[in-house]
């Protein structure tokens, strides 16, 4: 027999396939909101401005193209420590936490759950139901056992908290618990300040791992704001795993930015888990590349760009505030009878629409409005041009 005779072929990534689908039809109203990526009201991803000049002032340099260290651009590094933990904060001051840069959020998962495998090896994972549907996936394949919490409660559309608080409360000790920190993907119901409070007091007190993915920061309520639960949770005391994106923050998907920061009990320790994640990125790939983390250094410490940077950032956190609200003004002029405030109150780029599998399939085939079949819609993808079709098209399936 064959080596490739027995490789059978995998399932398409459902949400991909999507994209395929929609660009292979011809209908010149067809709409795209299975995406994950945010669109400026042309229906293009931006090129930030802050990007642009930063890249400009790269190009200048024209620096040689060495390797990085294992863990990432120093200047980088430090820069995302101090945005996610704040500079002032306890767990840099005393130099408890550490920061890798790593090829976007996934591998910035990825590295930390390879590094977890080694040191709890025992533990299992718990993640959201629903969840970013790679997260499953991406610990499995580090070995993990991976189990859900109840989160998401189609009754309120919101979340289901005293479910998610009881599994917490009855996890063994050591049990990996991951959590977004916030813009829930897929959903958009994020937990309320006095949630996280309580979530927090189990997590820290029933002695869990706690694991906050953020992907999404600033398009909730703002920078400080959606990062208040990772300053808490550090403040709360380690073990602490964090894991950042500036895929959409930054709009630079493919230039794979993000880090992983982990919070140790002192600056002796947090030495030794650098050491050892440093291992396991030099056997992965060796060191990341190296123009994004420039990039974004560069944004972050020129206080010229920083400024640029939070301002172009809060103009696509508005933008999506104003296509969720226009969307429910509009769906309620059309569809009177019902309720769809719970999209204003969701957070992110996504909404769980409550849209279902035969609603979503009557969309794709008699309108060319592309979601997922959960009927996770994306926000961002939502313009000034296409929002009465895909309202007219939703009143019609409804
Ligand atoms: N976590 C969540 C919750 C996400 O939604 C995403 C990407 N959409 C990621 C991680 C991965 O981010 P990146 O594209 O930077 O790898």
């Amino acid at each position: 027999a064959s080596l490739f005779g027995a490789v059978d072929m995998a399932p398409r990534d459902p949400i991909l396939g999507i994209t395929e689908a929609y660009n292979a039809d011809k209908n010149p109203n067809k709409v795209n909101l299975g995406v994950g990526v945010y669109y400026d009201d042309n229906g293009k991803v931006p090129l930030l401005e802050c990007v642009r000049k930063a890249e400009a002032q790269l190009l200048e340099k024209a620096a040689p193209r060495t390797y990085l260290p294992i863990d990432g651009l120093a200047a980088y590094d430090k820069a995302v420590q101090e945005l996610v933990f704040g500079a002032d904060s306890a767990v840099v001051q005393e130099k408890r936490a550490i920061t890798v840069q790593a090829i976007g959020g996934t591998g910035a998962l990825k590295i930390g759950a390879d590094f977890l495998k080694r040191f709890a090896p025992d533990s299992q994972v718990w993640i959201s139901d629903p969840s970013w549907e790679n997260h499953r996936a991406l610990f499995e394949s580090a070995g993990f056992v991976v189990n859900s919490y109840p989160y998401y409660d189609p009754a309120t559309r919101g979340v289901n908290f005293a479910g998610m608080l009881g599994a917490l409360q009855s996890m063994p000790a050591g049990s990996i618990v991951l959590l977004h920190a916030c813009c829930h993907n897929p959903t958009g119901a994020d937990l309320t300040d006095e949630q996280w409070k309580q979530v927090i007091e189990v997590v820290t007190g029933r002695g869990l791992i706690p694991f906050l993915d953020m992907a999404y920061q600033g398009f909730g309520d703002g920078i400080d704001a959606d990062g208040r639960v990772v300053r808490q949770f550090a403040q709360a005391g380690g073990p602490l795993f964090v894991s950042n994106s500036f895929s959409k923050s930054f709009s630079l998907y493919g230039e794979r930015v993000g880090a992983l920061s982990i919070v140790a009990a002192s600056t002796e320790e947090a030495a030794r888990v650098l050491s050892q994640l440093k291992r396991v990125v030099r056997t992965n790939y060796s060191n990341p590349p190296l123009h994004g983390g420039q990039v974004v250094a560069t944004a972050l410490a020129t206080p010229e760009l920083r400024a640029l940077w939070e301002e172009e950032l809060a103009a696509m956190r508005v933008r999506i505030r104003e296509m969720r609200q226009a969307l429910v003004a509009k769906l309620k002029a059309k569809v009177p009878n019902q309720n769809f405030d719970f999209v204003i109150t969701q957070r992110g780029m996504f909404s769980y629409s409550g849209l279902t599998k035969a609603q979503v399939e009557r969309l794709r085939n008699e309108y060319s409005v592309y979601a997922v079949d959960t009927g996770r819609i994306c926000v961002a993808a939502l313009n000034s041009k296409n929002i009465d079709y895909v309202v007219d098209a939703i009143a019609k399936v409804l």
